[in-house]
C-alpha cells in the first residue's frame, strides 16, 4: 500500500467527542487537516447514541459548572452556535430541570453549600423543603425527605443524535474528513505520536492524536504503552408506561436508588447496579431484573401514581467510568505532549461535549486553555493519582 499523506491532527473515535473536536479544530483553524477515525459509523454501541441526553448545571465541581454554562447555550441555540447551515434547525431542548432529593440532614446540608457555589457560577438552584417539592410536584411523596435541588432552567434534555450529527456534518463542511476504519496501532518515537496505524489503510503520519475512544480509551493508550483508570460500566435503562402518572413536565429526578425522567407520554429511568464494576465492551446484554426488584419498589414509595406501570422497552449502554474520581480526563498526555485526551466522562459527556471539544482543539492549537480553564480535569492529576472528585454522578 501506498504511504498516506500527513494530516495535522488524527482523531481516533467519531461519536460526539471526536465529532465536536472536528468540529472546533476546523473552525478555529481553517484549512487545518483534521482526518475522523470511527470504526463504527452506525454508532449501534456508541454511549452518545445510548444516551439519556441530558444537562444539568448541578454538578459538585466549578469547573463541571462552567462547562454546563457554554453547553446549554450552545445545545439551546444550536443552529446559530454551529455556526455553519447543516439543516439541524433544533436539538429540541425539553427544559424540565434536575429534582435532586435527600432524606439525610447531612445531604441537605451539602445540598445547600454545593448550590450556593453553582448559583455563583450563573446556575438557577434552589434548595426546596419538602413542602415546597410538594407544592411545585404534588404528585410526589416527601415524607421521608429532608430536602430537593431543583434548576429551575438551564436543565433538561435533547437530541444526542442530533447534537452528534450536527457536529460532523459541521466539520464536514469545514473540511474535516471521516473515514470508516479501525485504530489498531500508535507510532510512537522520540517521546511524540508519529502516526496512527489503521486497520484497512495503513499508517497515517500526524502531528497530533486525540483519544476520544470513549469505553475502550484504554485500548488505545495500551498502544502507546501507557495505562488509564477508565473502564465501562454497564447501564440497563428502561422506557416504562405509567398510564396512571402522566407529568410530561416532570422533572428529571435523581432519588437515592433511581432517576427518572419524562419521554414523550412514558418515562425513562435507570439505577446502578447492586454490584457495580468493569464490564467487558462487548457486553451488552440487560439486567433486566433491576427495574422489577430495585427501580419498581422505589418509585411506587415515591410517587403512588407509578401503581401499575409496564417496561415497554430497554436498553444497555457503557459508562466510561473514571475509577479514580469519575471526572473528565482532558488535555495532552505529560509522556506523549501530542496525544491529548478526552475520556473518562463517567456519564455526564453529552452535556460537556460542546466546551470540552473547544478546549481540546485550543490545547492542540495554542497549547493552553483560551476560554475556560478546564486544568481541574487535567491527565496530570491521573497520573498523579490526585483525585478531583464529581459527587453528582448519576
Ligand atoms: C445509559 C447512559 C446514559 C447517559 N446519560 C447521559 C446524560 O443524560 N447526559 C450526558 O451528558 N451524558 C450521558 N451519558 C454519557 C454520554 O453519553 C457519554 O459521556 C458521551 O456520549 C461520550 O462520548 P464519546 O464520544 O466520548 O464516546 P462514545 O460515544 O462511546 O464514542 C466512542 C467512539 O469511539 C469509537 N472507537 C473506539 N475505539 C476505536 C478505535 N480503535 N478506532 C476507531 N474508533 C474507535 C467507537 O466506535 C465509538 O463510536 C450517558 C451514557 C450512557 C451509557
Amino acid at each position: 500500500m501506498d504511504a498516506h499523506a500527513a494530516v495535522d491532527v488524527v482523531v481516533i473515535g467519531g461519536a460526539v467527542m471526536g465529532a465536536s473536536a472536528a468540529y472546533w479544530l476546523t473552525r478555529m483553524q481553517p484549512g487545518l487537516s483534521v482526518m475522523v477515525v470511527e470504526a463504527d459509523p452506525s454508532f449501534a454501541r456508541a454511549s452518545t447514541a445510548l444516551s439519556v441526553a441530558s444537562i444539568r448545571q448541578q454538578f459538585t465541581t466549578a469547573v463541571n459548572v462552567d462547562i454546563s454554562r457554554f453547553g446549554i447555550g450552545f445545545i439551546r441555540n444550536f443552529r446559530e452556535s454551529l455556526g455553519v447551515e447543516v439543516g439541524i434547525a433544533s436539538l429540541g431542548l425539553k427544559e424540565n430541570g434536575y429534582l435532586f432529593v435527600t432524606g439525610s440532614v447531612g445531604g441537605a446540608a451539602l445540598m445547600a453549600e454545593v448550590a450556593a457555589m453553582q448559583r455563583a457560577h450563573g446556575a438557577a438552584t434552589e434548595v426546596l423543603t419538602p413542602d415546597g417539592i410538594a407544592a411545585r410536584f404534588p404528585w410526589l411523596e416527601v415524607g421521608d425527605l429532608v430536602a430537593g435541588s431543583f434548576g429551575p432552567r438551564d436543565e433538561g434534555w435533547f437530541d444526542n443524535m442530533g447534537l452528534l450529527g450536527g457536529f460532523r456534518a459541521a466539520a464536514k463542511v469545514q473540511g474535516a474528513l471521516f473515514v470508516s476504519d479501525r485504530v489498531v496501532g500508535l507510532k510512537v518515537a522520540g517521546g511524540r505520536i508519529m502516526g496512527v496505524e489503521l486497520a484497512g489503510q495503513g499508517l497515517v503520519p500526524c502531528g497530533a492524536a486525540i483519544n476520544a475512544a470513549g469505553t475502550r480509551a484504554v485500548e488505545v493508550m495500551r498502544m502507546a504503552g501507557l495505562d488509564l483508570p477508565v473502564e465501562p460500566r454497564k447501564r440497563t435503562v428502561f422506557v416504562i408506561d405509567a398510564p396512571n402518572a402522566r407529568h410530561p413536565d416532570g422533572p428529571l429526578l435523581v432519588d437515592a436508588g433511581f432517576y427518572l425522567r419524562p419521554e414523550d407520554r412514558h418515562w425513562i429511568t435507570a439505577t446502578v447496579p447492586e454490584a457495580d464494576g468493569p464490564c467487558d465492551a462487548n457486553d451488552f446484554e440487560p439486567d433486566l431484573h433491576l427495574f422489577d426488584e430495585v427501580i419498581w419498589p422505589q418509585l411506587y414509595a415515591r410517587a403512588p401514581g407509578f401503581d401499575a406501570v409496564r417496561v415497554i422497552r430497554h436498553w444497555v449502554g457503557h459508562y466510561a467510568y473514571n475509577t479514580l474520581d469519575q471526572n473528565a480526563i482532558l488535555g495532552p498526555h505529560p509522556a506523549l505532549p501530542n496525544l491529548f485526551l478526552m475520556n473518562g466522562f463517567s456519564g455526564h459527556g453529552l452535556q460537556q461535549s460542546p466546551a470540552v471539544g473547544r478546549g481540546i482543539a485550543e490545547q492542540v492549537l495554542t497549547g493552553g486553555w483560551q476560554t475556560l480553564d478546564l486544568s481541574d480535569l487535567s491527565v496530570d492529576r491521573v497520573v498523579a493519582g490526585r483525585p478531583f472528585r464529581e459527587r453528582a454522578v448519576v
